[in-house]
């Protein structure tokens, strides 16, 4: 078979599986709303919970940091590549998130993969929760350490598997702070504790809390008062601040080494100034504005209280990630195409991206939505999946 039948067939196989996906092209910048094929639609799907990916004062950033230094970073941050900019920003994330340092990646992909293939290595543990995002998993992977899942935040799972008994160099627990699925949240006081008795590490992606979660946006470790007991911080530029790359927070030395070893850093372009200019522009403005916060969490409890109104069975509502469960991937695209058809993007999130039979629309409104799209959005979805059940 020729390269491209075979490829084809391939496709041909996740079609049946009603898993084949396609990209949508966005003709306008992010916001509450976007352009979609000519039209406007609401959308309640993006990470830009705070609504800074079209804000001026970023984009003015941006243009500022490109004229002062230039369209790229030219290399490596080893090489020549860590620039004025870059060195501000970190010190301006280390000292929002009350740690020593802070380290740039250019995502937060690259940073988990980084992070943990840097500080594992064969015969290391590395204890996982169940539900970690894919960039975790890779990394895991890729540490060439023994990977043990943990339950669902199920401390008590944790706590069994930290007491067997371990011949490993180093073990380390990772979860993400906020599942980015689910929208729940890591047990993240437990877990330190945990890790404190068994003298082990760990690693929180806070790529959904970051800008989410405290009173200054800091994060989830950093809002539950836990900061300092967690070894690893990661965090990403590309969600509730609007921009793009990622970021590893913590000790002094955990930066150097990282520095030293995180092949994902060491190997890979410095991001260009106009992205950490904007970034810049992002930390201050989520620090500064708890009201983007505030109207992030007002809008996430609206279209929570109405989905579960119209009898829509919710789980608990913890952070603005609001999953709406369907279950059978062929029935999530259904919804997902009914709501778009009604003018809400919310696409259907499939296996492998979630567990077989958990296919769902994952609903995340912005601080900048008005209540009354809120309101249209949920109008929309639970029409949508009336009129999903009746077809
Ligand atoms: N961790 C989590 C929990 C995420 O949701 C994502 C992005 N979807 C990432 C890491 C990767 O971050 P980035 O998009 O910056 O590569």
């Amino acid at each position: 078979m020729l390269p491209a039948a075979e490829l084809a067939h391939e496709l041909d196989e996740l079609a049946s599986r009603h898993l084949r996906r396609f990209r949508r092209t966005i003709g306008s910048v992010q916001g509450p709303e976007v352009e979609l094929d000519g039209r406007r639609v609401l959308c309640l799907c993006s990470n830009n919970y705070l609504g800074l990916a079209g804000d001026a004062r970023l984009i003015e950033a941006s243009i500022a940091a490109l004229r002062e230094s230039g369209a790229g970073s030219g290399a490596s941050p080893l090489i020549s590549g860590h620039m004025a900019p870059h060195a501000a920003l970190e010190r301006e994330i280390a000292d929002w998130l009350g740690c020593e340092a802070a380290l740039l990646f250019g995502s937060g992909y690259h940073a988990n993969i980084g992070v943990l293939a840097a500080l594992l290595r064969a015969g290391d543990e590395v204890l996982s929760d169940e539900l970690n995002h894919a960039s975790l998993i890779d990394g895991c992977r890729l540490s060439r350490a023994e990977i043990r899942i943990f339950r669902h935040r199920d401390v008590d799972d944790l706590a069994r598997q930290l007491a067997r008994p371990s011949r490993a160099r180093r073990r380390l627990i990772v979860s993400d702070s906020v599942f980015s699925m689910d929208g729940d949240l890591a047990a993240v006081r437990e877990m330190a504790e945990l890790a404190e008795r068994h003298g082990a590490w760990l690693m929180l992606d806070e790529a959904h809390a970051v800008g989410v979660f405290g009173d200054d946006g800091a994060g989830l470790a950093a809002a539950l008062g836990a900061g300092a007991r967690v070894t690893v911080r990661m965090g990403t530029l590309g969600k509730a601040l609007g921009g793009y790359g990622a970021f590893v927070a913590g000790s002094r030395e955990l930066i150097d080494v990282l520095v030293n070893r995180a092949r994902a850093y060491v190997y890979s372009t410095a991001l260009p100034p106009a992205v950490v200019g904007a970034a810049r522009a992002a930390v201050a403005i989520a620090r500064s504005e708890p009201e983007r916060r505030a109207a992030l969490w007002r809008n996430a409890r609206r279209l929570h209280e109405r989905l579960a109104g119209a009898g829509i069975a919710m789980q608990p509502l913890e952070s603005p990630i609001v999953p709406l469960m369907v279950g059978d991937a062929a029935h999530a695209l259904r919804v997902a195409e009914r709501a778009l058809e009604n003018g809400v993007l919310a696409p259907a999130i499939r296996p492998p991206t979630v567990p077989p039979g958990t296919a769902r629309l994952r609903l995340t409104p912005l601080a900048t939505h008005t209540e009354e799209q809120i309101d249209r959005a949920a109008d929309v979805l639970i029409r949508a999946v009336e009129e999903s059940r009746t077809a």
